[in-house]
């Protein structure tokens, strides 16, 4: 390609709305442009990078056996409605009526019309298992479109979608889906990691999300470096510390913290560290009409898991101030586990010596399992102002009958694995691998005749990518402060020729031309920029575009025979000598 007669179009600026460095280099760079909130054009130099992406995840797919058909965008409503999925999805779903006033929708997925094509076309066990798979346009009419391509409502998607006989079946494919994603996101060039997205209850497999590394990412992800234990942070296990002796030496203590309401407020007033305070956080369980009022207890620095609490205590929401006045006696800051307030005489305390106090009403306890661990620790005194220092379980209050594991982990928490020690980091969703198992397949009476000749319904898989999705996660990880850093086997061209003086030096201009020509016939995805621009301009274009090999061909250096290479990120340009130029580039890219 000559970029003459290319089309170039960076920018010194990204607009100010691109809120992350993917998004403004990509728009700087003349990647993408946008035409409404979530929907971009991939202009000439971004589609090179779009479908030299979408190639290896082609291959890849092909080379694991999948078959590659292509589904319509537009699809009747009528097959969601059938599937039971309509109703439910939501406003993510763009729905339109025809000139017919027949309902239509654009598909988020293709589970619906997957599952409508091979209930027509496979009737026996004989035809399975088969994997289709498509790489094809999505439009899901996002909350909150952002990060360019990242998040948006029209995207580009490789969906896969397998069927079977029997749920082994399905666990091999699952398997060799995951080993192909594996591959495809090595070939890319990327940093990433598998991570168990479901909380394990089929073993750990039955789906796995594909995640980029980079700090923007929108997904916390909590994973073992000594093992491939990697889950999101929301999923991942707590494990109950071990208990350490007895220790509870210190007596408990009322302590006046006028105006500190907050953990880490009242550790700084006592002088303790955060990990010795236990906070409770008052939620209302249960079914609406009779709501239970319950504390959680969670370590100072600790955060409530939402998702793990309500596996607990099903659905609930935050208490309101009146109910907590109500059930504690004491407003909202200084709330804590240690009933303060005298018993009737008819009622027997819960220690037989203990203090014969109680709540003000009916509370429910669940500690964090780090919490059932601690000794001498601080918490509200259910007063305003006051807090408990040395409190014990047992002593000062009974030990909670519900230890769970509530809270998120954090990094230096054991691997769930034993394995080690885990770390959190950010990630990019970039796949998804799911065993569907026959949510659809029964919907919609998929069947195929077994061997005794009975119908049977279908074990079904499906395999994401979020092909432009890629575009925009590999930026997150390659760049620097003059532009794009592509790994090389997704860069819209692998290498630049940048002649000094074009359309003046005749010297150079045939040298550049020799050498364009050479790499083109050696099948080098090679461009000539030829825009006789000066070379500083040059240079800052090719730097944020993100093109990882230059040669500069300048006369200094020809009447030496000699170029200068320099690799994108290399600190300085080196000479090589122009007879081996091709050589030396064949072995950069194999590299
Ligand atoms: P997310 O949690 O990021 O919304 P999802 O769980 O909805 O993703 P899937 O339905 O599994 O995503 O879709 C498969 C893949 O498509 C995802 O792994 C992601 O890479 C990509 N994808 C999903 N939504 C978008 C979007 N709005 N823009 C770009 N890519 C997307
Ligand atoms: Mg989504």
């Amino acid at each position: 390609m000559r970029a003459s007669q290319f089309f170039i179009a960076t920018l010194k600026e990204a607009p100010s709305d691109a809120e992350i460095i993917s998004h403004q280099l990509m728009l700087r760079a003349g990647l993408i442009r946008r035409l409404a909130g979530g929907i971009y054009t991939w202009m000439p130099m971004g589609l090179r990078v779009l479908r030299k992406v979408e190639a290896i995840v082609r291959e890849e797919m092909n080379r694991a056996g999948a078959i590659e058909l292509l589904m319509p965008a537009v699809q009747p409503f009528e097959l969601w409605e059938e599937s039971g999925r309509g109703p439910g999805y939501g406003p993510e779903l763009l729905r339109f009526k025809d000139r017919h006033q027949r309902d239509f929708v654009i598909g988020p997925t293709h589970e619906e019309v997957i599952t409508d094509i091979v209930r027509r076309e496979i009737k026996s066990y004989r035809q399975l298992p088969r994997n289709f798979y498509q790489i094809q346009t999505k439009f899901r009419d996002e909350i909150r479109p952002r990060f360019g391509v990242m998040r948006g409502r029209e995207f580009l998607m490789k969906d896969a979608y397998s069927f079977h006989t029997t749920f082994a079946d399905l666990q091999r494919e699952y398997q060799r889906m995951h080993a192909a994603y594996t591959n495809i996101f090595t070939r890319l060039g990327l940093k990433f990691r598998a991570v168990a997205a479901d909380t394990g209850s089929i073993g750990g497999t039955g789906s796995h999300e594909f995640h980029v590394l980079a700090d923007s990412g929108e997904d916390a992800i909590a994973f073992c470096p000594a093992s491939d234990y990697a889950a999101n942070v929301e999923l991942a296990e707590a494990l109950a510390p071990k208990i350490v002796g007895a220790g509870e030496t210190a007596t408990m203590e009322k302590r006046a913290t006028p105006g500190k309401t907050k953990c880490a407020d009242v550790a700084e007033f006592l002088g303790v560290p955060i990990t010795h305070m236990v906070k409770a956080i008052a939620v209302m369980a249960g079914a609406a009409s009779e709501p239970q009022f319950t504390l959680l207890l969670l370590r100072g620095d600790h955060d409530l898991n939402e998702i793990k609490a309500q596996k607990h205590i099903g659905e609930f929401r935050f208490a309101r101030d009146e109910e907590i006045e109500k059930h504690l006696g004491c407003r909202p800051g200084y709330i804590g586990p240690v009933p303060n307030h005298p018993t009737e005489p008819t009622l027997k305390p819960f220690l037989d010596e203990g203090p014969d106090l109680q709540f003000t009403g009916e509370v429910r306890v669940i500690a964090d399992r780090a919490v059932g661990a601690m000794k001498n620790f601080v918490c509200g005194a259910n007063e305003a102002g006051y807090h408990l220092t040395g409190v014990n379980f047992g002593r000062d209050l009974p030990l909670p009958t519900e230890i769970v594991d509530i809270r998120n982990v954090v990094a230096g928490d054991p691997s769930p694995d034993g394995k080690g020690i885990l770390e959190l980091c950010r990630g990019i969703e970039v796949g998804h691998i799911f065993q569907l198992r026959t949510k659809y397949a029964e919907a919609l009476k998929c069947t195929y005749l077994d061997e005794q000749g009975k119908d049977q319904v279908m074990e079904m898989g499906c395999y994401g990518i979020g092909v432009s999705r890629i575009v925009g996660a590999a930026i997150e990880q390659g760049h620097d402060e003059r532009g794009i850093v592509f790994p090389q086997n997704i860069a819209p061209f692998s290498v630049v020729i940048v002649p000094m003086a074009y359309a003046k030096s005749e010297m150079v201009k045939t040298a550049a031309d020799a050498l364009y020509e050479q790499l083109c016939t050696a099948g080098i995805d090679v461009l000539l920029d030829d825009r006789d621009e000066r070379p500083g301009f040059m240079f800052a274009d090719w730097e944020l575009i993100g093109v990882p090999h230059r040669i500069v061909v300048g006369e200094r250096g020809l009447k030496e025979g000699q170029l200068e290479y320099k690799g994108r990120t290399d600190t300085e340009a080196g000479m090589v000598s122009a007879d081996e130029m091709l050589g030396f580039i064949q072995q950069k890219l194999s590299a």
